[in-house]
Formats: structure tokens, C-alpha cells, sequence
């Protein structure tokens, strides 16, 4: 008789499994801990009388992760039989587990306020990571010779058994801090501990500290202090008249970019419930062991004051930061922000070390419901264990497939030695020139489709996509090829009024109106360059702070009414017209129409276009496949009006990788 123990586990990642091994391990407990493509199933002996006590410590020491699902334990009289996946063991990028995170801020450990403190399954491995395979010696930590404590724990601690990235304070990365007359550097424990509380106590006096993470250089502030870090105030105006109504533009001091962008660190858990609108699964989001940015709501007047309706939100995600924010809460602070910066940008306080470390994009998640997606980034997806039959190598958006000892790895293209391949697929206008006589150049559309058919195992069926990414198209896949059947009509944001003069009859007659009504916006749109995508040139239309598709999704969160216009979408041939949109808001606009009000309606509107499109399309061809892509679908109300328009076909999307660009370099596989 056997007690089973299943965890769903929606991700080929090893690092959840592995810590259960090791865990078992440490406490010589005879476990199989099996991974399918969708659970960890665990498997007892039934009469073992460790089984209680091994099962209370499996709580203290597993992390919340953004893959894990519900369990669930049976009793059978057999072993399950179940088709393990194939796993490598790649380098994380995440936070700390509860163990390394215990370490950290337990005195008596050698890692006290170490932020490098990790193991085999967390923390910081990828940004040290220089080569495949993944040992020390492909490592920037190459010449750190560990000392013989961890040397001895490689052997004896099963959670760092051949850990290639042991280190502690005493044979690890030095830390120091500089200001503008002094150079700290942190040598012990206590030392470590110091730098981090004057970091904080810095930011809580309103100073900025500029800091290396292991995600890059950070410029952390408190965003509410007007003290240091606003250095001028200026007015977005679109007409005299509601100059007053809108909010002021905040400069951060040495930096043109303006707070509102800014990163929200929540640093304590209680802060997410004051300052926060979150549903559960939002909150668990933040606080898995992945730690990705999530957009959410704001609550508090303070958080509203410089955030508006919805702001992007971290949980420390690395030992630097992490440590930071500790420090900061000993200030009685509840939360600071941060810029992604390099390591020219001026502060009050820098906090740096030598070793060279290599960046990831981060990650950004979309939760609706029980529906999870990755919206775009490369840490916590990166690397990943791709299926690849062909001897074919792809690259898109600085992302790579390589053959490593037989097994296909997705990741940055840095990381990999020169391979022998058959073929390599490059895609279209990336910067890269591989020489090879062999080489082929596919459009992110096309990817993007055979990512989600791959991932839902539809190759070679018929089915219908609609790619949306800032243009909107209808696909075609006919078990072979990926056709735009519904291209969008192309936008060039150039000579703006001309093209929205000639459009139809009465156009002339909204260009003079608009001219009179918002001369500064006419003058902008004048001035445009060709280049801009339509919610760009939207939001500037429509005066929002954020000139860009979050900042359109952004206010349309902020309405919380039912029903919306009507917004042109179209002219001729069924296809997307993007003039006829943007004219359409414009008449709005002259219309006194909300702000709120009308960027809700733009989503409505594009999901009843789609609902509109879609089955004609599915009619059409026969099939019942359709398949979404594209990172305009991450947004609440274009996708709750999906789900009503389309829903009945169960739309697919990407599960494993992000719905947006990133997933080129797996559907190109697929090709
Ligand atoms: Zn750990
Ligand atoms: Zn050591």
C-alpha cells in the first residue's frame, strides 16, 4: 500500500521537484518524487511513521510558486505509472527559498545578510552564468575559490550538494558602497548588515541609492519624498481649459523619466493589502519564488497620488534588493520604487560589486481569474527545455535554440559556443547575421502561432489565429503554413491629418473641429513620426501620462461602469482600419467622452471586432482551432470581452512561454 501525494505543476522547470529530492535526502525519507508535464507526484511507503513529520517540514521548505496547482493524496496499491518529462538542470534566476532566505537573516550563518545566499533550487544562478554547460568554471565566479565550509557543504548539505555557485561572506562576492566623498567596503557580517541599513535609512531620508542587483542596476527611491527627488514640476496641457484637472508631471532628479513609471517594491507583506486592490491570485503571483511584475490597482490615496489607477508591482525578487527591503521596513517604510537604470545614472548612494553579471529581461504576468499568462520577458521562463526534433537552430528578440549535448535550450544567445546546424531561422529584422548558407527569416506572427499549436500539440491541424501586438491580424493555418488572411491595413503615423482628411465624406470638417478644440494635440499629431504604433498615437490623442498601450489599459481600468460606444473600427473589407479608429475616438473626444470611458470602449470594441471575424473565418476553413497571440491581449477588458465573444472556441494561448514576442524562438521550430 502506497500514500501518494500529487502537486499540479504546470511547468517542465526542475527546481520544485529537485528540492523535494533533496529535501527527502536530508531527511532520509524513501520517497519517489516523479514530474509530468503537469504534476509532481510524490510516492510513500503508507506505514512509514516519518511520513507526518516529513510532510509538516515539506511545507516549511517548499516556496509558493507561480506553477504550483493544488494537491491532492490518494492511497493506492500500486506505484503510479506516468511518463516523467526530461529534465536538465538549467540555471534559475529567482528569488531565494525559505531556507537560503532563513541563512540570510540568521545571525549565527555564515551568510548573514549575504545576498548572494543560494541553491540548487533558487536564487540568482543565470546572472553568473557565462557558458554551456552550467558548471563554475562557465561562471564569472570562475576565480572565487570557495572556502572549506562550503566546500564541505557541496558534500554535506542536500540542498547544495555540487552547487557550482557555493559561496558565503567569507569566500564570496564583496560588496561596497560609495557616496559622493566615501567608499564603504562591507568585509563581515556586521559590515554587511550596516550597508544595507544605511541604504535604508538613506532612502527614508528621501536620498536615492543606485544599486547593482542581480537584475541589473537599480535606482531605488521613496516615491512619496518630495524632498530630493523631484526636481521640477511641469503641466501636460491639451487646452487651457482643463490644464487644472490634470495631474502635475513628476521629474525625478537626474532622470527624465517621470515617477508614475516607476516600479512599485512593495517591501512588506501587510503593504499589499493597505495600498493594494489585489484578488488572491494576484497576490499569490507577487509573492511566488518567481517574484514577476504584475499590474494591479492602486487603493491608498498615497499610492494613488503618485501612481494613479494602476501601477506595476515587485516583490523583492534577489538577495540585493530583498535586503534592501528589509532595511527599509526597520525605516517604518512600507514600500519604495525603482528605474531599471545603467551604471552611469546619478544617486546619493551607490552599491556595487565587480563581478560582471548577465541581465535578463524581467517578466511580466496577466491574471484574470484562474487564467494565468506570461506577458513578455525571459527570466523566470529562460532557459528552457524545448522538444526539437530537427537539427535547426533559431534566434529572435536576442533568444536562441541550441542543441546542447542533445537536448534543445532556449536561451540568450551570449550564452552559447558556436554549433554545427543544418539550418538556422532567424527572425525578420533581428540583428544577427549568422554566415550560414542555410539561413531563413520568418515574421513574428507566423511564430507566435506555431508556439501555441506546439504547446497544445495542434501541429498540423487547420486552425485560425488572431495575432494581435499593437496591429491586429487574422491567421490562417492550413496544417502546413501560417497565412495572414486578415492583414491589417498598414498604420504609418506620418502625415496623420492627411490620411484622416481623405478618409471619408465630413473627415475634413472633424480635422478642423479637433484643430480649434486641442490646437496643442493637433500640433503634436502633426509632428508625428512614422514610425509610432496606433495606441501610442491614441494615448496621445487622448493627453494620458503614459504614452503607450499600458497607459490606454491603464485608464481603462479605472472605469468601472457597464457598456461602451461604439468605436469605428473599420471601412472596407472587413479589415482593420486604423484611421477610422483613431478618427472615431476623435469624435468622441469632441463629444466630451471620458477618458475612462473611452479607452474601456477601445478594447470592447476590438473584442467584438474579433468575436465578429473569427467565426466567419472558422466557419470558412472548417475548424474549431483558434489561436490567440500577441501582447495586446494581456489587458482586463479586451480579454474579459474575448471570452464572451469567442469563448465557445476555447481559445488557445501560449502556457509556457510569454504570449508576445518572446515566443518566436520556440514556434520557430515549428516552421
Ligand atoms: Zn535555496
Ligand atoms: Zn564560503
Amino acid at each position: 500500500m502506497y500514500f501518494i501525494l500529487e502537486l499540479a505543476f504546470s511547468s517542465n522547470k526542475s527546481y520544485i521537484g529537485n528540492l523535494i529530492r533533496a529535501y527527502a535526502q536530508q531527511e532520509e525519507m524513501e520517497v519517489d518524487v516523479l514530474q509530468t508535464s503537469d504534476k509532481i507526484i510524490m510516492t510513500f511507503k503508507k506505514e512509514d511513521e516519518k511520513l507526518e513529520k516529513f510532510l509538516l517540514g515539506l511545507e516549511e521548505i517548499l516556496p509558493a510558486s507561480l506553477f504550483l496547482g493544488k494537491g491532492r493524496h490518494y492511497f493506492s496499491e500500486e506505484k503510479p505509472a506516468l511518463m516523467p518529462v526530461s529534465k536538465t538542470d538549467l540555471p534559475v534566476n529567482i528569488a531565494p527559498c525559505p531556507t537560503c532566505q532563513k541563512e540570510m537573516f540568521d545571525v549565527s550563518s555564515r551568510r548573514y545578510y549575504y545576498p548572494f545566499t543560494s541553491c540548487n533550487h533558487c536564487g540568482s544562478q543565470h546572472p553568473f552564468i557565462t557558458k554551456y554547460p552550467y558548471t563554475r568554471l562557465n561562471s564569472t565566479m570562475k576565480f572565487l575559490v570557495p572556502c572549506a565550509d562550503c566546500k564541505e557543504e557541496m558534500r554535506s548539505n542536500a540542498l547544495r550538494i555540487d552547487y557550482p555557485l557555493i559561496s558565503c561572506i567569507a569566500c564570496g562576492i564583496a560588496i561596497r558602497m560609495l557616496d559622493k566623498e566615501n567608499e564603504y567596503i562591507a568585509l563581515d557580517k556586521g559590515d554587511y548588515r550596516k550597508l544595507f541599513e544605511v541604504c535604508g535609512g538613506a532612502l527614508a531620508d528621501g536620498k536615492t541609492v543606485l544599486m547593482k542587483t542581480a537584475h541589473g542596476y537599480r535606482k531605488f527611491f521613496n516615491p512619496n519624498s518630495h524632498k530630493v527627488a523631484i526636481k521640477k514640476i511641469s503641466f501636460t496641457s491639451q487646452s487651457a481649459e482643463n490644464t487644472l484637472s490634470k495631474n502635475p508631471k513628476i521629474e525625478l532628479a537626474g532622470s527624465n523619466e517621470h515617477v508614475a513609471l516607476s516600479t512599485l517594491l512593495m517591501a512588506s507583506v501587510s503593504g499589499f493589502n493597505e495600498h493594494l486592490m489585489m484578488v488572491e491570485q494576484e497576490f499569490n503571483a507577487l509573492l511566488s519564488i518567481e517574484r514577476p511584475l504584475l499590474r494591479v490597482a492602486t487603493k491608498s490615496d498615497e499610492i494613488k497620488a503618485v501612481y494613479g489607477s494602476s501601477v506595476l508591482v515587485k516583490y523583492p525578487d534577489d538577495g540585493m534588493t530583498m535586503l534592501l527591503a528589509r532595511a527599509v521596513i526597520n525605516m517604518g517604510l512600507d514600500y519604495i520604487s525603482y528605474f531599471d537604470v545603467d551604471a552611469n545614472e546619478d544617486a546619493d548612494f551607490l552599491v556595487d560589486f565587480d563581478m560582471p553579471i548577465n541581465t535578463q529581461k524581467d517578466t511580466k504576468v496577466f491574471i484574470n481569474q484562474d487564467t494565468k499568462l506570461f506577458i513578455s520577458g525571459e527570466r523566470i521562463l529562460y532557459p528552457a527545455l524545448v522538444q526539437g526534433n530537427k537539427n535547426r537552430v533559431t534566434v529572435a528578440h536576442d533568444l536562441a535554440c541550441v542543441k546542447v549535448d542533445n537536448k534543445s535550450i532556449i536561451d540568450s544567445i551570449e550564452v552559447f559556443d558556436s554549433v554545427d546546424t543544418d539550418e538556422i531561422y532567424v527572425l525578420e529584422n533581428e540583428d544577427f547575421q549568422s554566415g550560414h548558407q542555410n539561413e531563413h527569416h520568418f515574421e513574428q506572427y507566423k511564430a507566435s502561432m506555431m508556439s501555441v499549436l506546439a504547446e497544445h500539440y495542434k501541429v498540423g491541424q487547420k486552425a485560425i489565429g488572431v495575432h494581435f501586438d499593437g496591429t491586429l491580424n487574422f491567421l490562417y493555418y492550413n496544417g502546413k503554413t501560417v497565412i495572414n488572411a486578415v492583414p491589417a491595413i498598414p498604420f504609418e503615423s506620418d502625415n496623420l491629418w492627411e490620411k484622416i482628411r481623405t478618409l471619408r465624406e465630413g473627415s475634413d470638417r472633424l480635422v478642423g473641429n479637433y484643430k480649434k478644440a486641442y490646437p496643442e494635440v493637433w500640433e503634436r499629431l502633426d509632428n508625428l513620426e512614422g514610425n509610432m504604433d496606433i495606441f501610442e498615437v491614441t494615448a496621445i490623442t487622448l493627453g494620458l501620462e503614459d504614452e503607450s498601450f499600458e497607459g490606454i489599459s491603464s485608464e481603462a481600468l479605472s472605469f468601472l461602469g457597464k457598456g461602451g460606444l461604439q468605436i469605428d473600427t473599420r471601412v472596407k473589407d472587413n479589415r482593420f482600419d486604423n484611421y477610422a479608429f483613431i478618427t472615431s475616438i476623435m469624435s468622441y473626444q469632441l463629444g466630451d467622452v471620458p477618458n475612462n470611458f473611452m479607452c474601456y470602449s477601445i478594447y470592447e470594441s476590438f473584442g467584438d471586432y474579433i468575436g465578429e471575424i473569427v467565426p466567419q473565418l472558422a466557419d470558412k476553413v472548417g475548424t474549431k482551432n483558434v489561436v490567440l497571440t500577441g501582447e495586446t491581449f494581456a489587458n482586463q477588458s479586451l480579454y474579459a470581452r474575448i471570452q464572451r465573444t469567442v469563448g465557445q472556441y476555447n481559445p488557445m494561448m501560449n502556457k509556457n512561454f510569454p504570449i508576445g514576442k518572446e515566443n518566436a524562438v520556440h514556434g520557430a521550430l515549428y516552421l
